[in-house]
């Protein structure tokens, strides 16, 4: 095996665990990512991989699970040339030619699924998912230009999003195909509350809503590792957004509602697998960041709100305040929106709907 070991982060687990705390509340047993196909041994019989993506967060976490003779996968990257190139170095490479076995995607993002449909092929296993993620990425599929639509369309505008960014935003589909490539005809679906077993050993199945619905996560018990995908992150918040499809959704409700969840079903000294950044100790301890992350958004929207009725985009500055190009600002919106709705659901803001075309919101 080409993959360096766990190293001293196993023993002593607790005493190791305060030792290496560090300015943000969390524990990083690994300082560094593995570098190009190299791979790490995170916990018994799960390696640690990173596949590059060509965005500003330029890689991915990619983590095999010891499968008999083989190996699953969890999650991709996206679909381009040096992704398929990564995996065929890996195969040959670290894996010695041991077998792919199946691939497990956590939800429908590009640098989750993306590879998907040509990874199922290549090395003949099945894909399992969760049947939102599976069915999102097809209907994106079937039908790209939707954004596009006058429903939408009229929905970005009726919440003050400028002519420039609807436009993006109707495009955000084709964006999408770029980076996925088909996907198998059949898939397996996992729901939460499932156990698989692999390699002999039992994950429990999570779900969460919020980053992207039903974002699947697994625990390992026996070992106390929790392969957590983009629901909770080390440094950066995961994007909550609503979507024109479910104009009136909670999502940041959601998300909330997960990280409770998650407090209550894992322990907090588990290992920690995200799907980006570094591997951590600490999961109650940065759930509660990121509740906290949230709420003084919210803070931030009810004093813009103090000053007068205000449009989603006109609270946008209030939560990103430094200039943004249109791409940075269709997510900045869909995210303000989040927290627009989250505290309309909690009664804080109602709407002042005196004029459809241009909905506000104000404090209740
Ligand atoms: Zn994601
Ligand atoms: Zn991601």
């Amino acid at each position: 095996m080409a993959c360096k070991g766990r190293g001293a982060a196993k023993d002593g687990p607790v005493l190791k665990k305060i030792e290496t705390i560090a300015a943000d509340g969390l524990a990083y047993p690994w300082a560094e990512p593995p570098a190009g196909t190299a791979c790490v041994e995170v916990a018994p019989g799960i390696l640690w991989f990173r596949i590059p993506l060509p965005f500003r967060l330029d890689h991915v976490n990619i983590y095999l699970i010891e499968d008999g003779d083989g190996w699953a996968v969890l999650d991709t990257g996206i679909s381009n040339k040096a992704t398929r190139e990564a995996w065929e170095a890996i195969v040959a490479g670290p894996l010695a030619g041991r077998p792919l076995t199946r691939l497990i995607v956590t939800h429908f993002h590009p640098d989750h699924i993306g590879l998907a449909g040509w990874m199922c092929e290549r090395f003949g296993m099945p894909l399992l998912t969760s049947q939102t993620g599976y069915l999102g990425c097809i209907n994106i599929s079937l039908s790209p230009n939707a954004m596009g639509e006058k429903p939408y369309q009229d929905f970005y505008r009726s919440h003050g999003m400028s002519e420039e960014t609807a436009q993006l935003v109707a495009t955000h589909g084709n964006g999408y195909l770029r980076m996925v490539s088909p996907l198998p005809p059949t898939f397996r679906r996992l729901v939460a509350g499932d156990e698989i077993e692999i390699g002999g050993r039992r994950f429990e199945v999570l779900s969460g809503d919020g980053h992207a619905p039903e974002q699947l996560m697994l625990y390992l018990a026996e070992e106390n590792v929790f392969l957590a995908a983009d629901q909770v992150l080390a440094k950066i918040t995961p994007n909550v957004s609503v979507w024109a499809v479910e104009p009136e959704g909670d999502p940041l409700g959601l998300y909330i509602r997960s990280l409770s969840m998650l407090e209550r079903a894992i322990p907090g000294d588990a290992l920690v697998l995200p799907g980006h950044q570094l591997p951590f100790y600490g999961l109650h301890e940065r759930a509660r960041q990121l509740a906290a992350h949230h709420a003084e958004r919210c803070e931030r929207i009810a004093a813009s709100c103090a000053q007068g009725p205000k449009s989603v985009a006109e609270l946008v500055p209030a939560l990103f305040p430094r200039p943004l190009d249109p791409h940075q600002l269709s997510f900045a919106f869909s995210e303000t929106h989040a927290h627009v709705h989250y505290m309309v659901g909690r009664r804080e803001l109602v709407w002042d709907r005196a004029e459809p075309e241009s909905l506000r919101v104000r404090l209740a």
